[in-house]
Order: structure tokens, then C-alpha cells, then sequence
């Protein structure tokens, strides 16, 4: 991580709420991002993942709550005091300037910082970027990867001490995506820029970030460094969304005794299965919803074996998408099969996280 943990906060909102007339953008929303972190916010379309970027920017003021930069709170400071880098969606550069003139923009509330001048700011700038040769050139001649990179050069033009991105590679194929997702990283790690990024790809939320916040409908779900998003969602929302994930709901058979080490049984359709909850303490009845990642439903498991049908294989290059029929519900597996197959799988009760637990009754 390019962050320690123990970094100050750079930046936090405070139970902050957003409403526009009856649309409630979002609600009771509190964050921390520390310094030098790259912070993801992350979720479906509408779930209100723009807005903490423009409250952070000052282009929204919210209806309840606060937001601070570097510990000060900025209700009255007005966009262009707030030291704060913006890239957007779509890079909205200037045609009738060359590149060079576009950095330069990035310099119109400010002077280059380290009393540098314009000419050396925009020129080492172009050079972060990797586009040390293109200043002389008009944006229209650039690929779209290279003008989101022009667009990043003008935002930190500045010297922002929070760069802030909305979707900035949502307009680019999958194969630039991937490229400029390094890039922008690899920029971030060299400037040790504090960064909120906003996306609704959380493959793209994985790969690049510290750490993610999960939104579902203008709350957070789950912040979380993304291994532990991915291995230990706390809710069926984040276990559904990020990354194929098989979600079983069943009835606690047994309860485990304190803290034991035993699988805990549970009821789910005409199986009982077993996993691995030592934390967790429940009775005979209560409802456990667990998940297990596609990648650890295996043929050869010792352990819940299942046979289901195959309804669908997609070949995806690196593995197989598998989609199985298994008492009524759907599973996602990584196996070679086809369409029609009995398909016998299973997993380790160490491979299925809880994700809740539902006292009965
Ligand atoms: P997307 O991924 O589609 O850009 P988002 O997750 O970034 O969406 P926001 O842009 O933060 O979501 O918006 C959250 C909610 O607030 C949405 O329902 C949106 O329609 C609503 N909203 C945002 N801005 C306004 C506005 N100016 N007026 C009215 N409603 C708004």
C-alpha cells in the first residue's frame, strides 16, 4: 500500500447528506481519506458517487453534515481556494490550444508551485505523463488515453494537495482503460497525491485503490482495502457486486459451541453444508447468508459436494464462466463444461465467508 494507515486524514466528510427536492443523493455519509491514499468510491449507476466529489470540490454545498480538508472545515471556501484537482469523465480540453496551453490553463488561479516558472511546470508536468513531446501539438491529435493524461497534467498543474477523479477512463476502450489505470497510479505513487477516484467498474476499483468505499444508494456499505472487500464483503450487496460471487442463504442446523473450530452446519434447500464461522455465535434456526467465490467451487473438494447442471460455459480467455443450476438456485463456477453436463463441485468450509446472520424469529 503507498499509504500507512497511520496517515493523518486529508480529508473527511461528516455524516453528510445531499438532497435535491425529493431525490436524496446521499445520506448520513461519513469518510476519512488519509493522506497520500488513493480512495475509490465505487458503485452502481445513481448511487450517488459524484456527489462526494463535488462536495470536496465546493461545487455542492450539503444539506446536512461537513466536509474538511486538512483537518479545516470548508463550508465557506469557495472552489478555487481549495487546492483541489478535478479531472472529469469527459477531459474537456480546449481544441484551439495546443497541449502545452491546456497545462498552462491549469495555472490561471495559481502560480507554479516551487517557484518554478510556467514554462518548466508545464513542461515537467507533460513529461510526468509521459507526453514530453507533445506540447506543441492540438488535443485532437492525441488518442483519448493521452487526453485524459493532459487533462491529469492541467489538474495538478497547481500543485493541488487532493486530486480528485470522476469515471476519467469511461470513455475509453477496455484495452486504454487498463493502460491509463497504471498510468494514473504510477502518477499518483510518484506525486504521493492524495486521490479520490469515483467509478462504477469495481474490477477497475480493485485494481487501482488503497483502499474502496462501496455505495449502494447514497450510502456506504463497506470501506475496505480491496483484498478485503473482495474476501470479506460484510453485506450481500457488496458480495454480489464486487466480483462473480455465489450467495447461499441457509438455517443454522447446529449452533457451534464458543469460539469452536468446527464447521457450522447449515440447511440450505436438501443439502446441509458445512462452514467455517468460529466467531460467530448463533442458534439452532437462525438464517446464515454466506458467499463463495467461483474460483473455490473445485471438482475435486473433499468437502460440500454439489452436482448441478450446467446451463451456460462463456470461455473468457485465462478461465471458463460457468454458470450451473443447482437446486433451483444459480451458482457461478470456473470449470470446464458444457451446456446439459452434470457438473459434481464442492467447496473447503474455509472458502465460505459469512456474510450475515438473522437470529430466528
Ligand atoms: P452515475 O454513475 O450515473 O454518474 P452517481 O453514482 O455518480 O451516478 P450522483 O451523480 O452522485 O450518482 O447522483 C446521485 C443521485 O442524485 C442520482 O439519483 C441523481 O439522479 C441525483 N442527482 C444528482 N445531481 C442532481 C441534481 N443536480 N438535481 C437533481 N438530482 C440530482
Amino acid at each position: 500500500m503507498a499509504s500507512e494507515p497511520t496517515n493523518p486524514v486529508a480529508l473527511s466528510l461528516s455524516d453528510v447528506t445531499v438532497r435535491y427536492g425529493e431525490t436524496t443523493a446521499v445520506e448520513g455519509l461519513s469518510l476519512g481519506v488519509r493522506e497520500g491514499e488513493f480512495f475509490t468510491l465505487v458503485g452502481p449507476s445513481g448511487c450517488g458517487k459524484t456527489t462526494p466529489l463535488r462536495l470536496i470540490a465546493g461545487f455542492e454545498s450539503p444539506t446536512a453534515g461537513s466536509v474538511a480538508i486538512g483537518g479545516t472545515r470548508v463550508a465557506e471556501v469557495p472552489p478555487e481556494e481549495r487546492n483541489v484537482g478535478v479531472v472529469f469523465q469527459n477531459y474537456a480540453l480546449f481544441p484551439h490550444m495546443s497541449v502545452a496551453q491546456n497545462v498552462g490553463y491549469g495555472l490561471r488561479f495559481a502560480d507554479p508551485p516551487g517557484g518554478v516558472s510556467r514554462e518548466k511546470r508545464v513542461a515537467d508536468l507533460l513529461d510526468l505523463v509521459d507526453l514530453a513531446d507533445a506540447g506543441e501539438r492540438s488535443p485532437e491529435e492525441l488518442s483519448g488515453g493521452q487526453q485524459q493524461r493532459v487533462a491529469i497534467a492541467r489538474a495538478l498543474a497547481p500543485g493541488p494537495d487532493v486530486l480528485l477523479l470522476d469515471e476519467p477512463m469511461s470513455a475509453l476502450d477496455a484495452r486504454l482503460r487498463e493502460r491509463l489505470r497504471g498510468q494514473v497510479r504510477s502518477i499518483q505513487r510518484e506525486l504521493d497525491i492524495t486521490t479520490v477516484y469515483v467509478t462504477h467498474d469495481q474490477e477497475e476499483a480493485l485494481a487501482i485503490s488503497d483502499r474502496v468505499a462501496v455505495m449502494r444508494a447514497g450510502r456506504v456499505e463497506q470501506i475496505d482495502p480491496p483484498r478485503t472487500v473482495y474476501d470479506a464483503p460484510r453485506t450481500r450487496f457488496v458480495a454480489e457486486f464486487v466480483g462473480d460471487n455465489n450467495v447461499l442463504t441457509g438455517t443454522v442446523v447446529e449452533p457451534s459451541a464458543d469460539r469452536s473450530p468446527e464447521p457450522l452446519p447449515v440447511r440450505v434447500g436438501e443439502e446441509t453444508l458445512a462452514i467455517a464461522a468460529d466467531a460467530i455465535e448463533c442458534d439452532r434456526g437462525d438464517r446464515v447468508t454466506f458467499c463463495v467465490r467461483p474460483e473455490d467451487l473445485l471438482p475435486g473438494a473433499e468437502t460440500n459436494r454439489l452436482e448441478a447442471t450446467v446451463e451456460s460455459a462463456e470461455f473468457l480467455g485465462s478461465s471458463t464462466r460457468t454458470r450451473l443450476r443447482w437446486q433451483g438456485r444459480e451458482l457461478i463456477a470456473r470449470s470446464e463444461a458444457r451446456p446439459g453436463d452434470r457438473l459434481r463441485i464442492g467447496f473447503s468450509p474455509e472458502d465460505a465467508h459469512v456474510v450475515s446472520l438473522d437470529a430466528d424469529g
